[in-house]
C-alpha cells in the first residue's frame, strides 16, 4: 500500500532517513514541497540502504512531476511519477558495488545501473527481480 508523506505520515519515516537526508532531496525540481509525493515504506529502505553502503548517497532525481518527467525523456509510467523510485549518483564502480550491495539488501529487487547513477524503485506494477543497464 503506498503512503505518500503527510503530517499524519512523517511520524512513520524512520529516524535513519533524517540521519542522512532533507526531504527537499526529493523533490521535483519544478515543485518546491514535492517531495510529500514520496512513499515512505521507499523512503525507510532507501535510508536503510543509505547507512548499509556507508557512501553518500546523492539523489539526483527523486519525485517528478509528469511536466518535469516528461522534459528529462522519461517514460509515462516512470515510477519517479507515483514517488517509489529514485537515481543516485554513482560516478564510480566501487560506489555502484556498495550501493548495489546494499539495495539488494534492504529489499529492492528492480535496478537500473547507467553509467554515472543508479536508478531504484519498488513500483508494484513492474516485473520483480530485475537489473538493466542504460
Ligand atoms: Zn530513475
Amino acid at each position: 500500500m503506498s503512503q505518500n508523506i503527510t503530517k499524519k505520515t512523517m511520524k512513520n519515516l524512520n529516524k535513519t532517513f533524517h540521519l542522512y537526508f532533507e526531504y527537499n532531496e526529493f523533490d521535483s525540481p519544478d515543485i518546491k514541497g514535492s517531495y510529500e509525493n514520496m512513499d515512505v515504506s521507499f523512503l525507510n529502505k532507501i535510508a536503510y540502504a543509505r547507512k548499509t553502503a556507508g557512501c553518500a548517497f546523492k539523489i539526483t532525481s527523486g519525485y517528478r512531476s509528469p511536466a518535469h518527467n516528461a522534459k528529462v525523456g522519461g517514460v509515462p509510467s516512470s515510477s519517479h511519477t507515483i514517488g517509489r523510485a529514485c537515481d543516485i549518483y554513482a560516478p564510480t564502480s566501487r560506489q555502484k558495488f556498495l550501493m548495489l550491495s546494499a539495495l539488494l539488501d534492504a529489499g529492492f529487487n528492480r535496478i537500473g545501473v547507467a553509467n554515472n547513477f543508479i536508478h531504484v524503485d519498488d513500483d508494484p506494477s513492474k516485473s520483480e527481480d530485475v537489473i538493466w543497464t542504460y
